[in-house]
């Protein structure tokens, strides 16, 4: 890697006078992110460069003459959007919360969420999939109930990888460098203005920590950055990407997120009492936070052990033991030697901690194990989820029966408003008020659903249609250009699709598991069924493979394959990229959503409750949350809830996430 491109870019940002000043509020704040009015208001800023900087206000702002900002101050209708946006933004922050009105003063709580990505938006690219993106809506949910939660990452320099596809259809990727000064990232400081900063020391390893914020509405989300000029080259790369490197980078990136993450709360005087691991990655949390409690009261690893394990709440996301981190012992020596001995543990008590059998040195280091022992709350994702991950993890607690493990469910969710389309958002306004935007659990506003016309419904689902085949045309087109296409090849990528047409989407992840070319088993009948005069029928995939996954991307390959076929050119269509962007056409825009999954694969799954929101219907198998929101009228089960062998030995490069 070359590190003189690694340095900060600076962008000089026009200052703002006054008048203006709230544009820069506003995008210093992801609540524009899920708030229509601030999306409007950027878009009108310029439609161009909001398009192009990937709908990147911060960044806008850096490129938006000083002329252009003194026009703007002499339009009225702007000036009076913007100010509306400002009140907007005062008036949500200050709002009185749920929180303050259901928990007022009897709860001092602070909760810090800890989380290797978290997916917030498209502009802010530190995520990867349905991990994050459950991160990111938790973090806005928590915003809008006012929970006193701050979140904790990490900071990459180049984030999760970009895809786009060679001619044959094969995956490339590139990793294009986040430039800090253009992502509505603020360096946290001390009083006098110096950058707060924290060392880590773990084994030869000796850096130093940078602490930035992204705030969402009410909620920081603290990241951590050790690309510091002061670090040594490979010190720096500890933040360069995620879920890139080895296993030994791996560690170290767990390391920084789980112990230097506590470190930065104390240095920013945030004391939790609740921590919340969003997988195993951040488990290493738990340890520190029982070293700094036998510190500070000078007890036993025990004791404090109790204490804090009450204050702990884990996550798991996988379903098979493949997918998660594991760390042979030698590593932990490398890194963790100290560490034990300032725990008051020797090392077979440490190792013990990460194995479901203490006792048995051949078991590695299972960072999901580590998590289980040390959290007093456990869930699994879905409710198929907890049963699953309660029959995997039995052996962690082996004096208690199945049905008692310390292990239950809590279904993933979304965050409404991010997900939802404004056409379906003023739809239902206009029908059930704007009560279910502040309590969407609230049971009697939704019967009032049955109000709206069956014919303003479907509008509204053909307008979002229109929209999303306006968008895959658009993105194929780039898509050609970039590859250099001729023009006749470009001038038909107007001509894919049709806005009237019968859409399914299908999009996620490429790992095989997801089985994305299930569809293409038998092509004569998939093209008589697409090409059906009377009822014709398209298909939009969109997706990456794991940049180590060889079978993921030949699936890829397969799909962009069958679509240049003759038959099929105008039906199925393959959007690179897969990101929040793409995800929100889809979403929005298609009339079925397709999920194939090996049961019980799917831990949860959230993109189909995304289109169940939009008025889309799902067809799935059985597996994650469909188990629970099937009802039989809502949409379509594949299948009747088989497991095949399959699924209990699957094996996979970069599995899960
Ligand atoms: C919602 C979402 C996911 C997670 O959805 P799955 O159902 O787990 O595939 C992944 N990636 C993006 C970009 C999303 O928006």
């Amino acid at each position: 890697m070359d590190f003189s491109k690694m340095l900060h870019k600076f962008t000089v940002v026009p200052s703002l006078t006054e008048d203006l000043a709230p544009l820069q509020r506003i995008a210093y704040n992801m609540w524009w992110s899920w708030e229509p009015n601030a999306i409007g208001l950027f878009r009108r800023l310029d439609p161009e460069l909001w398009q192009s900087t990937r709908h990147n206000p911060v960044e806008m702002l850096g490129i938006l003459q000083q002329t252009t900002l003194e026009t703007l101050k002499l339009d009225e209708g702007f000036m009076a959007h913007l100010r509306m946006v400002d009140e907007k933004l005062t008036e949500y922050l200050q709002e009185k919360t749920w929180f303050q009105k259901n928990c007022n003063g009897s709860l001092k709580m602070q909760v810090a969420y800890f989380s290797m990505e978290f997916g917030l938006h498209e502009s802010l690219p530190i995520y990867s999939g349905g991990l994050g993106i459950l991160a990111g809506d938790h973090l806005k949910s928590a915003s809008d109930l006012g929970l006193p939660l701050a979140g904790v990452g990490l900071l990459y320099r180049q984030g999760y990888f970009r895809q786009y596809l060679n001619n044959e259809g094969w995956q490339q990727e590139y990793y294009p460098e986040n430039d800090f000064y253009n992502l509505p990232l603020i360096m946290e400081r001390d009083e006098n203005g110096v950058p707060l900063a924290f060392e880590l020391e773990f084994g030869s390893r000796r850096f130093m920590v940078h602490i930035w914020r992204v705030q969402v509405g009410r909620v920081p989300l603290y990241l951590l950055d050790t690309n510091l000029e002061e670090n040594r080259p490979e010190d720096r790369l500890i933040t360069a990407q995620l879920y890139g490197g080895d296993q030994e980078m791996r560690i170290l990136q767990e390391i920084l997120l789980g112990i230097g993450g506590i470190r930065a709360l104390r240095a920013l005087g945030i004391v939790p009492n609740v921590c919340h691991m969003n997988e195993g990655h951040a488990a290493f949390l738990a340890l520190e936070r029982i070293r700094l409690l036998m510190e500070k009261r000078g007890i036993r690893f025990s004791e404090a052990r109790e204490i804090v394990t009450a204050g702990n709440v884990f996550t798991t996301h996988t379903p098979v033991e493949a997918g998660i981190d594991h760390f042979p012992a030698d590593l932990l020596d490398k890194y963790f030697a100290r560490y034990y001995k300032s725990l008051g543990l020797s090392r077979d008590e440490f190792l013990g901690l990460g194995r479901q059998n203490p006792r048995n040195t051949h078991e590695s280091f299972c960072m999901a194990v580590l998590a289980l022992k040390l959290a007093g709350h456990a869930n699994g994702v879905s409710q198929l989820h907890g049963e699953v991950s309660r029959r995997m993890w039995k052996n962690v607690w082996p004096e208690l029966p199945e049905e008692q493990l310390p292990l239950e469910s809590i279904t993933n969710g979304v965050h409404t408003r991010t997900w939802m389309s404004n056409h379906m958002t003023s739809l239902l306004v206009r029908y059930l008020g704007t009560r279910w935007l502040d309590d969407p659990t609230d049971h009697n506003v939704w019967r009032r659903i049955a109000r709206i016309p069956d014919a303003e419904l479907w509008r509204t689902q053909q307008s979002c249609r229109e929209k999303l085949v306006d968008f895959a045309r658009k993105r194929l087109k780039d898509q050609l250009v970039k590859v250099g296409a001729t023009t006749k090849e470009i001038s038909t990528a107007e001509e894919v699709l049709d806005p009237e047409v019968l859409t399914i989407g299908f999009a996620r992840r490429f790992a095989t598991y997801k089985r994305g070319t299930l569809l293409l088993r038998d092509l004569d009948r998939l093209s008589r069924i697409l090409n059906n005069p009377e009822m014709p029928v398209q298909i939009i995939f969109a997706g990456k493979a794991h940049p180590q996954d060889q079978e993921g991307k030949e699936l890829i390959r397969q799909i962009v394959q069958v679509s240049h076929q003759e038959r099929f050119r105008h039906r199925i269509v393959f959007i690179e990229d897969y990101d929040m962007e793409v995800a929100r056409h889809l979403v929005q825009g298609v009339d079925v959503w397709l999920n194939t999954p090996l049961r019980p694969m799917e831990a949860s799954g959230t993109s189909g409750m995304k289109v169940a929101f939009n008025g889309g219907l799902n067809m799935s198998v059985l597996d994650g949350w469909w188990c629970e929101g099937y009802q039989r009228n809502n949409g379509w089960a594949i299948g009747k809830g088989e497991v095949y062998e399959a699924a209990t030995t699957y094996r996979a490069p970069g599995w899960p996430r």
